[in-house]
């Protein structure tokens, strides 16, 4: 199978041939077009399976059409359990957005750094690697909002509960529309993640890789 049959533009496989990526991973093959065609997922995956550009890929493609006149606030939140991860998902959002048909900002936050810097970079960003303390943060200083994201992902869902992160969680989920689509990834589905999945998505396509 190709990355063009996943229904991936050329700008998008520009990208994907810079990177030296040849043919899509078992579960690239799956995810891509289910998350092209808008629908909910829930990914059990492990890191290095390639998870990261399942939804890297389909939601850049999805953003660089949308009219940005219209939104001017972030689109796509990426809430991730650590600071390593966010900032190593926002390196492979920069690797697509090179070739895009308009310039898309990524932007990743995460706590233990002063946050000044980062409410003063968050004017135009539309893709938003985030961890949840330092996001909710922000959201109260009126940095950002969350109110009109389309798409959400929860990198390392299992993870996010193992660090204590439910209840932050809960409180940002709150802030979200309805009507977004969801992607969830956890290497395991366990009884909290199965709840987040039943709680925040709708019919989703499960994939186990
Ligand atoms: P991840 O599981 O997302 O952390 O990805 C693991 C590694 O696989 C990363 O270094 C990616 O750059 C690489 N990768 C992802 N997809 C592909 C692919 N289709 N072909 C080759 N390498 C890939």
């Amino acid at each position: 199978m190709s990355f063009e049959s996943l229904g991936l533009s050329s700008n998008i496989i520009r990208s994907i041939k810079k990177l030296g990526y040849l043919k899509p991973f078992p579960v690239q093959e799956q995810a891509v077009p289910v998350i092209l065609q808008g629908k909910d997922l829930m990914g059990i995956a492990e890191t290095g399976s390639g998870k990261t550009a399942c939804f890297v890929m389909p939601i850049l493609e999805k953003l660089q059409d949308a009219d940005v006149k219209k939104n001017r606030n972030v689109q796509a939140l990426i809430l991730v359990p650590t600071r390593e991860l966010a900032i190593q998902i926002d390196e492979v959002f920069r690797a697509f957005t090179d070739g895009l048909k308009r310039e898309i900002r990524t932007m990743a936050v995460y706590g233990g750094v002063s946050i000044n810097p980062q409410m003063k970079g968050m004017f135009g960003v539309e893709v938003l690697i985030a961890t949840p303390g330092r996001l909710l943060d922000l959201i109260e200083h009126n940095a950002l909002s969350i109110s009109e994201i389309r798409h959400l992902v929860v990198d390392e869902a299992d993870k996010m509960f193992q660090l204590g992160f439910e209840e932050e969680m809960k409180r940002l989920f709150a802030m979200m529309p309805v009507a977004k689509q969801t992607i969830l990834f956890s290497a395991t589905l366990n009884d909290k993640v199965a709840e987040l999945k039943e709680r925040l998505s709708i019919d989703p396509m499960v994939i186990e890789i």
